[in-house]
């Protein structure tokens, strides 16, 4: 069988025609429905000339016209280009000109920034509301046919287009071929234990890969239940993991970090949670007990992987080795080498098992990763000699796992010693007065770079009394220690939650200058 991914649809579709699909509040739709609205909509697509290759741009929510735009255009081979809402105005530009967008299909919250923007081509324009719009979403529903043309699809035909949410600079888009997805997820099914008619929150973002793979997950193969979340809430999501009988949750560490610690945690029951897995970046060992001790569940699995490979490796013994990435995912090999940011580095320069080095990874999916859409040059930096090069730091232990501590650009150089933000953060994160804390490399004149941390105090602290903690630590060298606080009320986050540190680092570079004060 074909493994593109709208015949895939429609088998679990005819498959369990009654079985519901999608929650959205009240509404609920059956695969029969979903499989016959978007064929419909696809139909209507088609009209208007979009077809196999064209990408059409999504920028909405989770929410349940987003699945059925996702169906329809899987079904005529068209490539799903989902954006971030919250991207600005100019990002939203350099995508849609990017990829030579046909179509955008947006909600009215971005209806000035899609408006007010010049594209090289003008895409047409649908909308959720009138307003601004060629057509309506509810028009193409209306108009179309309950049945659409098929082209043949193949399956390294591209499937979907995700934008990097730009943690390194301007978005890059990641072009994804059925087979990537069917692969992927089915990877990711066996990685988490899931289950025939499971029901999953589809809280994370539908831009992201996290929430597609949720979505597919559910959808290609279970015949599960999705129920959309079309803003997060913390407390919303407690409720509805109770109300709707929620089994899995796959998420980042900051909504984990909400819901755990929500005032309102101990009123509801979550005994029907078997599975919660987390990426995007690892979770401290303080919120992983914290998720057990309110969740519960039978697995918990921390996932290490990128919009451009999905899942490096996978780690389901979360509660012993906190911190830990765990094994290769299937069919997937893992090295770490010597780390070198001018690209320099050869996949064969390993370091002893240990050693801290740049992680680098080869699969299948690297094989059918071509490249950057229109990036030659970030695809040369990222994938050389079959592998792909993670732009991470980590280490593998003596057990063959894998730990993750920071990214090969962050590394601060001081005195010619390496120092990596995230070691010095775990150490502060355990000081009883420190909510949130970041560690940056600042220039300076004497050291090359020194570590500084931002620190989001819980309660009232001193830079000596953080130092003195610092001294005091047995796991931390005496020239790792930070030498200056910046007492801060937040601390800048990408869109999915990934701490900002060069945005830090400008901000201290234009308003001060740096003195030693705990020299
Ligand atoms: P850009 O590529 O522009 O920097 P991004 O950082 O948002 O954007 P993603 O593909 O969303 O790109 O994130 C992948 C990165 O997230 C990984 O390379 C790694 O740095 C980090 N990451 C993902 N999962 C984990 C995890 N479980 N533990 C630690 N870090 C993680």
């Amino acid at each position: 069988m074909n493994m593109n991914l709208g015949s895939l649809f429609e088998f679990s579709a005819n498959r369990y025609p009654n079985q519901i699909a999608v929650v959205q509040g009240q509404k609920r739709y059956t695969y029969g429905q979903l499989h016959h609205e978007s064929s419909v909509l696809a139909s209507s697509l088609q009209k208007l000339g979009v077809g196999k290759r064209d990408r059409v741009i999504v920028l909405m929510k989770n929410r349940v016209e987003t699945i059925i735009a996702f169906w329809a255009l899987q079904k005529i081979g068209a490539v799903f280009t989902p954006i971030n809402l919250r991207m600005s105005t100019k990002d939203i530009q350099y995508c849609v000109n990017d990829v030579e967008a046909k179509m955008i299909i947006f909600e009215d919250l971005v209806r000035t920034s899609v408006l007010k923007n010049k594209y090289n081509t003008r895409p047409l324009f649908i909308g959720l509301e009138p307003e601004g719009a060629d057509l309506t979403f509810h028009e193409l529903l209306e108009q179309g046919k309950g049945s659409c043309e098929r082209p043949p699809i193949d399956d390294n035909d591209l499937a979907v287009i995700l934008y990097t949410s730009g943690t390194t600079g301007r978005p890059k888009g990641v072009p994804r071929t059925h087979k990537n997805e069917y692969a992927s997820t089915m990877a990711h099914i066996l990685q988490n234990n899931y289950l025939l008619f499971d029901k999953t929150l589809g809280a994370m973002p539908l831009y992201h890969t996290m929430g597609l793979h949720a979505l597919l997950s559910v959808m290609l193969v279970l015949n599960g239940t999705y129920v959309t979340v079309p803003d997060f809430d913390a407390h919303e999501a407690l409720r509805l993991i109770q109300e709707e009988g929620i089994h899995s949750l796959y998420m980042i560490p900051k909504m984990y970090h909400d819901m755990a610690y929500h005032p309102d945690v101990d009123r509801y029951d979550y005994s029907t949670l078997r599975t919660i897995g987390f990426a995007g970046s690892s979770m401290s060992a303080e919120l992983i007990r914290r998720c057990q001790e309110v969740f519960r569940p039978q697995t918990f699995v921390n996932h290490y992987g990128s919009t451009e490979i999905y899942t490096f490796t996978t780690c389901s013994e979360v509660l012993q080795k906190p911190g830990c990435a765990g094994k290769p995912g299937i069919h997937q090999l893992i090295r770490v080498i010597v780390p070198n940011q001018d690209g320099s580095s050869h996949p064969d320069d390993t370091v002893s098992p240990g050693e801290i080095g740049e992680i680098i990874v080869h699969t299948d999916s690297v094989e059918a990763f071509k490249g950057y859409w229109n990036r030659p040059d970030a695809t040369r930096k990222a994938i050389r000699e079959g592998w792909y090069f993670t732009g991470d730091l980590g280490y593998i232990d003596e057990q063959g796992d894998l730990y993750v501590i920071g990214r090969v650009d962050e590394m601060i150089i001081s005195g010619g010693e390496h120092i990596h933000p995230q070691e010095i953060e775990m150490i502060l994160l355990e000081h009883p007065h420190v909510s949130q804390v970041a560690v940056v490399g600042v220039k300076d004149k004497r050291w090359g770079e020194i570590p500084v941390a931002y620190i989001v105090p819980r309660s009232q602290v001193t830079p000596q009394e953080l130092d003195q903690f610092c001294k005091e630590h047995p796991r931390l060298a005496s020239y790792k220690r930070p030498r200056e606080y910046v007492f801060v009320s937040e601390i800048p986050e990408s869109l999915t939650g990934k701490t900002l540190r060069r945005k830090l680092a400008q901000i201290e570079r234009e308003e001060k200058e740096i003195s030693n004060v705990l020299d």
